[in-house]
């Protein structure tokens, strides 16, 4: 069924208009890529989806799992059942990653059962994520290379288990060995039951895992779908002809 739903909406930033009538509709069991040329407001789109307080919505509603959200909390949404892995992660001082981890958990509601359990299954995400054991007991981020840091968000993704992921440029700066893992714990992740939007500049990620749609924002506004041959299309053309291709 229908998991998120966007409606004629606009939003903005420091005053300044950037999304305009935004209308997409996710259901379960579907990937999203989310392309366009820089500043188009893709990382934008993601923000007002997961409501950073930065976002102002100026227009329209986002309905999740059959709710309108549209004036729900971070924290709210969140529980209900969205992740969104950041473009440039956040460092977290005094927050070691697994600490970090079990309180995302609390906060959500979720039981993790013992801290031996949960650290336990901990440690066997990290082995698949190829991320040492060792960083359990590191603050969030803190002293991460890039690639650390993203491949820190697929763990967030992957022990809190979102409903929808919002994966901005999961894929920037990773080596190819990076991106196969991360692609790989995408994969993993996802199933029938869920969504993923995935902003992404290369087609990488997306031998993993399959998008089944195509959107391209150009000046904030969606002036595209299509399938994943676009991707393709884009790759040979750039944006300056969209409509076209
Ligand atoms: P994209 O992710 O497609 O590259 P963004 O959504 O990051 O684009 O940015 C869209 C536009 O909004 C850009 O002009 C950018 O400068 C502006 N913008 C985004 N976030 C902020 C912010 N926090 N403060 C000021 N301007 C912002
Ligand atoms: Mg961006
Ligand atoms: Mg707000």
């Amino acid at each position: 069924g229908k998991l998120l739903e966007i409606k004629n909406l606009s939003a903005s930033v420091e005053d300044k208009n950037i999304l305009k009538n935004i209308n997409l509709t996710v259901n379960a069991g579907e990937i999203h890529v989310l392309m366009g040329p820089n500043g188009a407001g893709k990382s934008t789109l993601m923000n007002v989806i997961m409501e950073h307080p930065k976002y102002t919505v100026t227009e329209g509603q986002i309905i999740f799992d059959g709710e309108d959200i549209t004036d729900s909390r971070t924290d709210e949404r969140a529980k209900k059942g969205i992740f969104m892995s950041f473009q440039n992660p956040e460092e977290i001082q005094g927050v070691d990653v697994e600490e970090f981890l079990k309180e995302a958990l609390n906060s959500q509601g979720k039981d993790y059962g013992s801290s031996l359990k949960f650290h336990k299954e901990l440690v066997k995400k990290m082995d698949s994520l190829k991320i040492d054991n060792s960083y359990a007991q590191r603050y969030v981020n803190v002293g991460f290379s890039g690639g650390e840091k993203k491949k820190n968000e697929m763990l967030q993704m992957s022990i809190l288990n979102p409903k929808l992921a919002l994966l901005d440029e999961t894929d920037s700066g990773l080596d190819v060995d990076a991106v196969k893992i991360v692609s790989e714990a995408i994969k993993d992740f996802f199933d029938e039951t869920k969504a993923i939007i995935i902003i992404t500049h290369h087609k990488e990620i997306l031998k993993n895992v399959k998008a089944d749609y195509v959107h391209v924002l150009k000046d904030g506004e969606l002036i595209r779908t299509s399938d994943a041959t676009l991707i393709d299309k884009i790759e040979e053309n750039g944006y300056e002809n969209i409509s076209n291709l």
